[in-house]
């Protein structure tokens, strides 16, 4: 879609959003009126700031303060298709439409095909997960096995005996399941037919991609969206940013300040849903991101995101600045000798100070330049002085997270 009629789309789409959600979404219309914004105000999307931002965060409290979905859903609970339950809990909206979730792009761009039989190992229970995939195979004309999660064993065996050609879940999952079929003797050739993979929940790294294709023939694409909007953006055969749909429409704000942040800089993914269902209204869906509007070689126009780089609730200050766990990937990247790094955040007096634990690489062996050498890469990525620690892999407490604070502010 070229560029112009892309903007003229999403001008309308605003208008006609913020007016159904403003008529309809009993809570968008009080943050609306609270801040003293017409639907007539916005017109384009830069008047969307005008509009406070609703926290993902805070859903669970705005839904118990106005049961069961906080006034953001547009008709009641009768009128969904399903109701979901998130963690929390919070509850999800499904509306009638055709396509509520809006998977099928991020499908098609996978290489997901007609008559592709697809495993789908999506949670099914409560979670909208498996069932919003299931939903676009479905309506390309694949077939769906729906698996849910667990059951390795099973999985390998259905994998084999049904020819599958495509697989939908976590890319941790579907290796789990093809080193298994690789343990059970099946081999590719030998009836395993995984061809496609379309993968989403948790980070992709390259090295993981290049296996499940290179030992595997796999072809793996990754897939971002949420319970609340469903996609948000998607990979095409690039592999390189994954494009965000043009029926939604994204803004990338600093968490701490609200203020647009321009291409190419981190920020956090606020959506407006044009749904008939959930209309919501700047939603911070508290992923950090960053997007890019350089042309894709694949030929489509729109922007993409390039990585999902972490929580908002993981960006800490210090000394007044940002540090995001991106950072400490960078670090790790930078510094050959390291196998991984946590950052912890400790405060003395009135003084933050950041202790980085650094775990070596196998048969490396610390010394005062490699110790000057991870101070200086850390100063020029975070801007920050920090003090670096040699510690064993067991030593890092909550491996998931790249930075811990434990500063305390009673
Ligand atoms: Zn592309």
């Amino acid at each position: 879609m070229p560029a112009a009629r892309r903007a003229e789309l999403h001008r309308e789409m605003l208008r006609d959003t913020v007016r159904f959600a403003y008529d309809h979404a009993p809570a968008t219309r009080r943050k609306m009126d609270e801040a003293g914004v017409r639907p007539e105000d916005v017109k384009e999307p830069a008047d969307l700031p005008k509009i406070p931002v609703t926290r993902k965060a805070d859903l669970k409290h705005i839904q118990k303060g106005e049961p069961p979905f906080g006034g953001l859903a547009a008709v009641p609970p009768r009128g969904m298709r399903r109701i979901y339950v998130s963690p929390g809990p919070t509850f999800d909206p499904e509306g009638r439409d055709e396509s509520h979730w809006r998977w099928e792009k991020a499908f098609f761009a996978a290489g997901f095909r007609e008559g592709d039989i697809v495993q789908n190992t999506f949670n099914y229970h409560f979670s909208p997960a498996g069932l919003m995939f299931d939903e676009a195979l479905l309506r390309i004309g694949c077939t769906v096995i729906p698996a849910g999660v667990g059951n390795t064993e099973l999985q390998a065996q259905v994998m084999r005996e049904l020819c599958v050609t495509g697989y939908v879940g976590t890319v941790s999952f579907l290796m789990t399941i093809l080193e298994k079929t690789r343990e059970m003797g099946i081999a590719s050739g030998d009836g395993l037919n995984l061809q496609v993979a379309l993968v989403a929940g948790e980070m992709l790294p390259e090295s993981l991609r290049a296996r499940l294709r290179d030992e595997f023939g796999v072809q793996v694409r990754q897939a971002y969206g949420t319970a609340d909007v469903g996609s948000l953006g998607y990979e095409c055969r690039e592999a390189a940013g994954m494009h965000v749909p043009d029926e939604i429409l994204l803004e990338m704000i600093d968490p701490a300040t609200g203020a647009a942040v321009p291409a190419g800089s981190i920020g956090e993914v606020v959506v407006t849903l044009p749904n008939r269902t959930y209309p919501l209204v700047r939603f911070a869906t508290g992923d950090l991101s960053v997007l890019s509007d350089a042309p894709c070689p694949c030929g489509r126009t729109s922007p993409r995101l390039l990585k999902i780089v972490g929580r908002v609730d993981q960006v800490t200050k210090v000394k007044g600045m940002f540090v995001h766990p991106e950072q400490v990937l960078q670090l790790e990247g930078k510094v050959g000798e390291i196998a991984s790094a946590q950052f912890v955040v400790t405060r003395t007096g009135h003084e933050d100070r950041m202790e980085m634990l650094i775990v070596l690489k196998e048969g490396i062996v610390p010394g005062d330049s490699l110790t000057e050498r991870i101070a200086g890469a850390a100063r020029e990525i975070t801007r920050l002085g920090g003090v670096v620690r040699y510690v064993p892999e067991e030593a890092i407490g909550e491996r998931e997270k790249k930075i811990i604070d434990r500063r305390r502010w009673d």
